[in-house]
């Protein structure tokens, strides 16, 4: 009966209910709501009610989970500039963001202190250096510049990495504190400097602005995202507990405002080294950007917060599809650094909630979806994806198994340009949906003719700072992350401060929600596109062109004296004996039950997943003195060649079942039979696909991240990496582990060639 049902509306007609349904545009009230309460994570519980009410009433089947997580609340803050010999307070910092008449977000007590989570407490007095944005080469060039960051409190700037990563290097250099600072001269040019007023009365950055956050080790080396005392498993009542400072630091942080750090970066004006290297040089006015250190001045630095394990709430909803075992997720998350939060998250909440409505209506109608649509709404992504880590670490094995993508919205906007993050097999049903929409300005065309007019078509690699990271980089789930954010002609969006409110996103970001609207059309298509049709539509043929060109940009990399250097048995030995264990259960799933060349009683025959390299190699282990660094580039560039072929001919079957299936009126009984067969063996490769790119032992040092195709940079936190286990170790300079990922590299692929040839 309920195929019957889903073949009563045509996927016309569907598409336009659910457009219909959001031509009445409700974004804004929802964005009123959301924004009317402080919400950091774990204190957010009115909007836990709220969004699975919301949930229920569009009839989605609602629930909620909650993790138990160690985190910090702000309790007590000071900063001080000092006179060094008679420790006379020259200046105060108010480490209070501006009151303004306009913005009512900012009136009343109950604004969120300027902070930064699991930043260590402490109260600390020293010297202090300006780091530029405190990467790993910054802290270098420091070194060569004869600037000494030991024992003293590090100035750093907004920008280019995750800030806690800034913190990290900062403490591994040795300093005894941090402030981080947003410089005008990272605002795109709408600066006051180009005539742009400030904030509330033009679009540039309000000078008491701070960006408050997490300064936990995203992505960094020996860190795992989610709950610092539970790396790699779920925060549930009486788990053990292990010391969080893998991911977390020892060094007490506070994130200022450029007003703020005026004073104090104005004292390091011709002491030490003048950077005048661009790269250095912020927008500030009235000094030079100087490193310092300044004997004549110091900084005392307090921080103190209340660190305790509570609660923490994800809701869900759902709606049961056809098949249960193949689900479609959209995430989002609820909780806020502020009591506005308008832009992050609450553009996103405010979008979810539409597609929930729209798709409830589809539902309603009698439509049932071949996919099941789960909604989730996480708590604590802010102090470092908590509740999307912790569920996904809890579930991971029924994800692994049924999750067939997963879609985030974090900002859904903040500005008027789409951008786009994605695994490849998702870029087809991105372009495809786009292209359904028009954008808002006018003489522009379509959303999809937009998107390439600003971007040049490109869709991104993900990298980390939101909550697909789980999905993705650790379950091997195909994730997409869109949002519409700042661009040519956007005002300044003052992130994770007072001013993300709902009088910015109403007056400056998205008058009349037009874009938030717009998100949630396009997102509510997406996910039909992903969840009514029988055959999957993911297609493998991006994925395998990409692939090509991760592979070609690495090797670019390989020095030239590598290609001849002797391998050592032993490493040999690893390259050819790679077990990439963690997909055995794929393996299964898709032998025993469902491929159609193997429903024959001969599984031995057909299970080409357990097939050694050694077969395939022109070499083995006792002949490994004959092969080359060189000859395995060569050969591995021949099996990602290979793999393309193979997602041709894929694409071209998926095609071809999707047809024969729309079709199948015209098919005998025993054709339909066969077809089913077909269908659910083909489904079940598309489905698992990526998961093929997990490794169950993870990158070097970072056991945690598990997909060996995409994994936030070690060194970068926000920003994706490409074939990490390779560039890693071309990074460290290590060939004996480089000839090793290859083999990581090649087994996954061959693998993957053998599973997807089309007989
Ligand atoms: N979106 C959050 C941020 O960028 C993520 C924090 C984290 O992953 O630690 O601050
Ligand atoms: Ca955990
Ligand atoms: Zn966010
Ligand atoms: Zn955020």
């Amino acid at each position: 009966a309920a195929s019957y049902l889903s073949t009563e509306i045509s996927e016309t007609e569907a598409k336009k209910i659910i457009l219909d349904a959001l031509e009445t545009n409700l974004a804004g009230n929802w964005s009123k709501i959301y924004t009317a309460e402080p919400h950091l994570a774990g204190t957010n519980f009115g909007l836990v009610q709220f969004t699975r009410d919301k949930f229920e009433e569009y009839g989605l089947d609602a629930s909620i989970d909650t993790y138990e997580i160690y985190v910090s609340y702000p309790n007590d803050h000071d900063l001080n500039l000092l006179d060094a010999k008679t420790e006379e307070i020259l200046y105060k910092a108010p480490l209070k963001e501006d009151v303004l008449k306009e913005d009512e977000t900012t009136h009343g007590n109950d604004t969120v202190p300027t902070f930064l989570a699991y930043a260590a407490n402490g109260n600390v007095t020293g010297q202090y250096v300006y780091a530029n944005y405190g990467t790993k080469k910054d802290f270098e060039q420091l070194q060569e510049w004869g600037v000494d960051v030991k024992g003293k409190i590090v100035i750093v700037r907004y920008g280019a990495i995750f800030r806690g990563l800034k913190v990290k290097f900062a403490q591994e250099n040795g300093a005894i504190g941090v402030l981080i600072y947003s410089d005008p001269g990272d605002d795109h040019g709408i600066t006051e400097k180009n005539g742009y007023k400030q904030y509330p009365h033009g679009p540039a950055r309000q000078e008491s602005s701070v960006q408050r956050g997490s300064v936990q080790f995203l992505g960094g080396v020996g860190a795992t995202p989610g709950d610092p005392t539970t790396p790699g498993y779920a925060s549930k009542p009486g788990v053990e507990r292990k010391d969080p400072h893998a991911s977390i630091g020892k060094i007490p942080a506070l994130p200022i405002s450029y007003r703020e750090v005026k004073p104090i970066l104005e004292k390091l004006n011709g002491e030490g080294h003048h950077a005048k290297e661009d790269s250095w040089i912020g927008e500030l006015e009235g000094f030079k950007y100087y490193t310092g250190p300044s004997k004549n001045y110091t900084l005392n630095l307090y921080n103190d917060q209340i660190y305790n394990i509570s609660t923490l709430y994800n809701v869900y909803g759902e709606i049961p599809g056809e098949k249960r075992d193949e689900v479609i997720i959209i995430g989002n998350h609820r909780d806020a650094w502020i009591k506005g939060g308008a832009g992050d998250p609450n553009s996103g909440s405010a979008t979810i909630v539409e597609v929930a409505r729209a798709l409830g209506e589809l539902k309603k109608a009698g439509y049932k979806f071949k996919r099941t649509i789960v909604f989730q709404s996480y708590d604590g992504e802010e102090y470092g994806l908590l509740g999307s880590t912790e569920q996904g670490e809890y579930f991971a094995d029924k994800y692994k198994r049924t999750v067939v993508a997963y879609l985030n919205l974090d900002a859904s906007t903040t500005g008027s340009h789409l951008k786009l993050g994605a695994s490849p097999l998702l870029n087809n049903i991105l372009r495809e949906a786009a292209k359904e929409l028009e954008y808002p300005a006018k003489g522009v065309g379509s959303l999809y003719d937009h998107f390439v007019q600003e971007t040049g078509d490109n869709i991104k690699n993900l990298g980390s700072g939101s909550d697909y990271t789980v999905f993705l980089e650790h379950l091997g789930i195909p994730s997409v992350d869109l949002g519409f954010g700042q661009g040519k002609g956007d005002p300044i969006y003052h992130y994770h401060s007072n001013y993300d409110s709902f009088y910015w996103i109403s007056e400056f970001a998205d008058k009349g929600f037009v874009y938030h609207n717009l998100a949630a059309k396009y997102l509510s298509l997406i996910v039909f596109g992903l969840g009514e049709r029988e055959l999957i539509n993911f297609k493998l043929t991006d994925y395998s062109k990409d692939l090509i060109k991760y592979y070609n940009e690495t090797i670019k990399a390989v020095p030239k004296k590598w290609f001849h250097q002797e391998i050592s048995q032993e490493t040999w030995d690893k390259y050819l004996n790679h077990d990439i264990a963690d997909i055995e259960f794929i393996s299964k799933a898709t032998s025993r039950t469902y491929l159609p060349r193997r429903w024959f009683p001969f599984p031995e025959l057909l299970n080409v997943r357990d097939c050694k390299m050694k077969g395939h190699l022109m070499y083995d282990s006792k002949h490994h003195k004959n092969a080359t660094l060189e000859d395995l580039l060569l050969k591995t560039l021949e099996d990602i060649n290979t793999l393309q072929n193979s997602t041709v001919s894929f694409d071209l079957k998926t095609f071809d079942l999707q047809s024969q299936h729309e079709n199948k009126d015209d098919l005998n009984f025993w054709q339909r039979f066969k077809l089913h067969f077909q269908i659910k063996g083909h489904n079940k490769l598309l489905q698992y696909f990526e998961r093929n790119f997990l490794y169950h032992k993870g990158l070097y040092e970072r056991p945690w991240f598990k997909h060996i195709v995409f994994a936030s940079g070690r060194f970068t936190g926000y920003e994706g990496q490409t074939f990490p286990g390779l560039k890693e170790a071309l990074e460290d300079g290590d060939f004996e582990r480089f000839v090793d990922w290859l083999g990581i590299v090649s087994k996954a692929i061959r693998r993957i060639n053998a599973e997807i040839a089309v007989k």
